[in-house]
């Protein structure tokens, strides 16, 4: 009788340790979707799950839970979000001078 089927149950508990750890490492905000004909809103890009954040400078996204670096925040694109028209054009956020 072996023991060679132990080993299986390595691999899970391992990507699930480095699923935690990369949740728990920062990842940068880089983008912002603005909403034009919505009173001007402009709201961050969660680097995860892609969804837009209600706030600015959370320290975890409150859809995924991912951590957030906001040190890029001011060098993020801005991305323009027409309501009911789907294409969107990306402009850069500092216009250059
Ligand atoms: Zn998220």
């Amino acid at each position: 009788m072996t023991r060679a089927g132990r080993s299986l149950g390595r691999g899970p508990r391992l990507l699930l340790l480095l699923e935690q750890l990369f949740y728990r490492f920062p990842m940068a905000v880089e983008e912002i979707h603005a909403f034009s004909r919505c009173r001007g809103g402009a709201y961050p890009v969660c680097p995860r799950c892609r969804e837009t954040m209600e706030r600015e400078y959370m320290s975890f996204c409150s859809r995924c839970g991912q951590r957030l670096d906001w040190r890029r925040y001011q060098q993020a694109n801005v991305i323009y979000v027409e309501p009911g028209d789907h294409t969107v054009h990306k402009e850069h956020s500092i216009p250059s001078r």
